[in-house]
């Protein structure tokens, strides 16, 4: 997608401060973090929606899942991380491209992004 800031971010064109790189996923530290620590964990086909996946999108999201749980360890998530994915509108998705928060590296509040009255 041309407008995308994620698939430029994966194709280099605007920098990022990265900690992993396979042939389906990046993972990048969020500009904006919530936690003390909190990455985004983007797999590189454009698709905005769980409900846009393929078949193989989804095996492709399952090898991300895996991956992640391997590295959290090393990405300083030993102690726990929090997963969030959001889809939409009421869930405030401000980027259009499919991606995996993932925050951590310290206790955490019940809530995880923000709810308003
Ligand atoms: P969403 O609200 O769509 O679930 O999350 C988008 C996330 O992307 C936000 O947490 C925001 O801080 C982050 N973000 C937006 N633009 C950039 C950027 O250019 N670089 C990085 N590293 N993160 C970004
Ligand atoms: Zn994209």
């Amino acid at each position: 997608m041309d407008n995308c800031i994620f698939c430029k971010i994966i194709k280099g064109e605007i920098p990022s401060k990265k900690f992993y790189e396979d042939d389906l996923m990046i993972i990048i530290a969020d500009v904006n973090p919530r936690a003390k620590k909190h990455y985004l964990a983007i797999p590189k086909k454009h698709y905005k929606y769980f409900s846009e996946m393929t078949v193989g999108d989804a095996a492709n999201l399952a090898k991300c899942i895996s991956k992640i749980a391997e590295l959290a360890p090393s990405l300083g998530l030993e102690n726990g991380y929090r997963v969030i994915v959001n889809q939409g509108d009421d869930a405030v998705q401000t980027v259009p491209h499919l991606h995996i928060h993932l925050l951590g590296g310290q206790k955490l509040g019940i809530g995880g992004f923000t709810v308003d009255e």
